[in-house]
């Protein structure tokens, strides 16, 4: 008998007396006490009628409850599926009707409004509120605290995760225990984690980053987490010091470098901070160097593949980079059906046992996006220099093709991001009645400052050839962004697409 996940991840914390868990207000949970919670959970949801093979979606706050109910899911053999807290009830139908669960977990205060929907996709709703109360904490409150974990090979689906749906509707990617432990144990090797590693983790656990890189790689190395229930810099700041290592995304490490009181004797513990899930500036990697003395470490990967690349933990970490192929993982670079050259642009292609089963419920995406011998087209454009370092350029859906010509959006926005009292800037490409698309720039001015578009766009001209400069610019205080801060240029397109017509 076993269970590949609960094996790795959970069972080993069974007679652990030290804390697994360090929560904002100082109270702990230690390592023997989650296991219970999770067993007690599991049979309490296995009462419900959750089985192996059963999905359960789970809509509510970033507790140690919330974090128990993954374990429990394992442990049954059913089929994790968070969601994002701030989906509303419409979005949250699509995914039920998507993924049909047995169970799906939501606040109390949303139950009213939601339990009909799930009703009606065949799901029983059971609630786990912001401060872990709800129906499910009741009912696991009276369940034995042992549970016989059912038996899960790695081929077994262990989660479905819903892509952030930056680029159009999300969709469920079908995630098998091996897809998950092999990720976790090769991102647990390279950068070093141990049971001393105390992990900052203020990334939500409905997205890949918070729950399977940062919580699994914990776990599965015996650390502890200092568990917020989301990144609040007063908090952050506070328990920096007793922390090891963080995870984040880039707005993270921005908004810390905004304060004065983070300094280099603030970080003086740490020795890891990884960044992902959207570009790291590398005005911001080397500001960031300069404060603290520490180089971010920066990676990539995505919903359906988890991690794929990474700067090296020792070595040369470049900023603006994604660093190196992770060891297992394939990685290429397509055009036009062919491996371009060495340096050249392209459509990034990875393979290896974290590329996931294909997308529930959407054979012909799958069949579109995931190759019958491996390999999956993730949709971004990169290029690999000399030294094998990866480098993002962009979506294959955010390249624009002006008369002919492609324009890499990434390339004209680093220029933009250069030119005084712009903060960011996004490059889109919308129809034009001659070009089929044109350049189009929007602009982000910094705190108090006032810009003019054209003269922004002046100021960058003879640095890009004439194809590539924006035909116009715009200035917008802030940009669209999903629940993940990723900037949503298809919103922008939408907004602004009939500019030049
Ligand atoms: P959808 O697929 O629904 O449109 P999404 O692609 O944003 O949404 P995720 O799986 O959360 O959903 O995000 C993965 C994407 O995030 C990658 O394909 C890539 O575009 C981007 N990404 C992740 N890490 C990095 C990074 N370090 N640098 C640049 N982009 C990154
Ligand atoms: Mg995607």
């Amino acid at each position: 008998m076993a269970n590949v996940l609960f094996d790795a991840l959970f069972a080993p914390l069974r007679g652990r007396a030290s804390p697994l868990l360090i929560l904002s207000d100082g109270r702990t949970v230690s390592g023997d006490d989650f296991l219970s919670l999770i067993a007690r959970q599991a049979n309490a949801l296995r009462d419900a009628g959750l089985q192996a093979g059963d999905r359960i979606a789970v809509q509510v706050a970033k507790t140690p409850e919330a974090l128990a109910v993954y374990g429990a899911a394992v442990a049954l053999g059913a089929i994790f599926l968070p969601l994002n807290i701030a989906y509303t009830p419409d979005e949250v139908e699509y995914f039920l009707s998507n993924a049909t669960p047995r169970v799906f977990l939501c606040d109390s205060r949303k139950a009213e409004a939601l339990a009909p929907i799930a009703a009606r996709h065949g799901a029983v709703t059971l609630t786990m509120n912001a401060d872990g109360s709800g129906s499910l904490t009741d009912r696991a409150a009276g369940q034995p605290a042992t549970i016989t974990a059912a038996d899960r090979g790695p081929e077994d689906l262990a989660a479905f995760l819903y892509t952030s749906g930056t680029t159009g509707r999300s969709k469920g990617a079908m995630l098998s225990h091996r897809n998950l432990l092999s990720n976790a144990e090769v991102l647990a090797d390279l950068w070093r984690f141990t049971p001393e590693d105390v992990l900052l983790h203020a990334l939500p656990i409905f997205h890949t980053h918070g729950l399977f890189v940062a919580s699994n790689v914990s776990l599965l190395t015996g650390g502890a987490m200092i568990f917020l229930p989301g990144f609040d810099l007063e908090t952050v700041l506070r328990l920096m010091p007793k922390a090891t290592a963080m995870m984040g995304v880039p707005t993270f490490y921005t908004r810390l470098l905004d304060d004065p009181r983070f300094t280099r004797d603030l970080t003086r513990g740490m020795r890891l901070f990884v960044s992902g899930s959207a570009p790291l500036l590398a005005e911001t990697h080397r500001a960031f160097e300069e404060r603290t003395g520490h180089r971010i470490l920066e990676r990539y990967g995505m919903t359906e593949t988890n991690m794929n690349t990474s700067n090296p933990y020792d070595g040369d970490r470049r900023a603006g980079t994604v660093g190196l192929p992770l060891p297992g993982v394939e990685l290429r670079i397509m055009a036009e059906g062919r491996e371009v050259a060495q340096g050249e642009v392209g459509v990034i292609e990875v393979r290896g046992p974290n590329v996931f089963q294909g997308y529930w419920q959407m054979p012909e995406k799958t069949r579109e996006e995931l190759r019958e011998d491996g390999w999956f087209i993730t949709g971004d454009l990169g290029f690999i220099d000399a030294e094998g370092y990866v480098t993002i350029v962009g979506r294959a859906k955010d390249l624009i093709i002006s008369g002919g010509y492609n324009v890499y959006p990434k390339e004209v926005e680093l220029l933009l991001d250069e030119v005084p009292g712009v903060l960011e800037s996004a490059v889109i490409g919308l129809p034009h009645p001659d070009f089929g698309e044109a350049v189009f720039a929007v602009l982000v001015p910094q705190k108090g400052a006032t810009l003019d578009p054209a003269a922004a766009l002046e100021t960058i001209r003879d640095r890009l050839a004439r194809f590539k400069q924006p035909k116009a610019a715009i200035v917008m205080q802030e940009l669209p962004r999903n629940t993940m801060g990723k900037v949503q240029k298809n919103v922008l397109r939408d907004m602004h697409a009939g500019w030049f017509k």
